[in-house]
């Protein structure tokens, strides 16, 4: 990955310059699809992860695959940009999005299947450097309802997620009223809405392009660390 120095790659391009991103709030089992290639039931209520802005890279940047993994998987998600709010209700949300992106959660699968077995938490298998390739902001008014959204994932060229966002169990405005139930968002935060299923396994030398249509596309290739 390009080293960007003080400025950090704690941000996401907007039409209007660099955003910068607090926290990232990742929904789990989103999409029943996903939760059953997954192994588990989808949660009853919208339940989420946080994962760092440090994990955050851009278009062209390059995903590095830790050592400490042999089962590194990409998940192509709908990525929510919010503007500062707190407790708001599922009516008022929309009000507090500033707009979307195309999100990939970057997955130590078999590092996170060994912290579930052992009662820990996630962080380190969802939260390295490099685990959270975000795409620039499309801004709200450009991609109206984002429940109507088609989302496309191709590994070297070969389509291996696609779904429709109105397949998501919990929806836009009942995640953010959740949420902000729990914790203030800030402006520049990021929910990623969960992953549809085909998450596909990737190796240093892959190559990942994500799409969502009216929101954007995303490309990032896949390196061993060095
Ligand atoms: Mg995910």
């Amino acid at each position: 990955m390009e080293f960007r120095g003080d400025e950090g790659t704690t941000w996401i391009e907007t039409s209007s310059g660099r955003l910068g991103v607090g926290k990232i709030l990742c929904m789990v089992r989103n999409y029943e699809a996903h939760a059953k290639e997954s192994g588990g039931e989808a949660p009853q209520e919208p339940t989420y992860f946080l994962k760092p802005s440090t994990s955050i890279i851009h278009d062209g940047d390059s995903v590095i695959v830790p050592p400490t993994t042999s089962d590194l998987q990409v998940e192509a998600e709908l990525g929510v940009v919010m503007d500062e709010t707190k407790r708001v209700s599922a009516d008022d949300a929309y009000d507090y999005v500033l707009g979307y992106c195309v999100l990939l959660d970057i997955t130590a699968r078999d590092l996170q299947r060994q912290a579930i077995e052992r009662g820990l938490p996630w962080t380190p298998s969802k939260g390295m450097d490099t685990f959270a390739p975000v795409s620039r902001m499309a801004p709200k008014d450009e991609v109206g309802d984002p429940h109507a959204l088609e989302i496309l994932l191709r590994m070297n060229g070969e389509v291996r997620q696609t779904a429709d966002t109105a397949q998501m169990i919990h929806k836009v405005p009942a995640i953010v009223a959740y949420v902000s139930g729990h914790m203030t968002l800030m402006k520049g935060d990021l929910i990623a809405t969960g992953t549809p299923a085909g998450v596909p396994r990737v190796e240093p030398g892959d190559a990942v392009e994500a799409e969502i249509s009216r929101v954007g596309r995303i490309r990032v290739a896949i390196a061993g660390a060095s």
